[in-house]
């Protein structure tokens, strides 16, 4: 996906503050952060959202899961708290039409969110 930023950092020709990379996704800090913690994990394949997901995903998804709990307890937030969001489509705040899970943690998350 030639015009797709998050593909573009993937490929490394956008920077972005790396977290963590494996063979599946990478992980980086939020260039806009909401919280003290906000890191995003960016599936490498280019799936729109939720909806664009096929079974062959489903282990991608279990995995996002996996590093996002231990990148919790690497920041010490796992204790106090974190959330692990999805936006899908406009009407729900996607902006980067690229599957991504926003990390937050660090403050008292309000619930029901915005
Ligand atoms: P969405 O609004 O789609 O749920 O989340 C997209 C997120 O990507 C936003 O929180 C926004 O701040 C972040 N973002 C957009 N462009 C860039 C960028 O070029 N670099 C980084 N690190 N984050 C970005
Ligand atoms: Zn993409």
């Amino acid at each position: 996906m030639s015009e797709c930023i998050f593909c573009k950092i993937i490929a490394g020709t956008i920077p972005a503050r790396k977290v963590f990379e494996d063979d599946h996704l990478v992980v980086i800090e939020d260039i806009s952060p909401v919280a003290p913690v906000h890191l995003l994990i960016i599936p490498r394949k280019h799936v729109v959202n939720v909806l664009d997901l096929e079974s062959a995903d489903d282990g991608l998804i279990g995995h996002v899961h996996r590093i996002a709990a231990r990148i919790a307890r690497e920041k010490g937030v796992a204790e106090s708290g974190f959330r692990i969001v999805t936006n899908n489509n406009a009407g729900a705040g996607q902006s980067v039409f690229h599957i991504h899970f926003h990390l937050l943690a660090g403050r008292q998350l309000g619930w029901p969110p915005g």
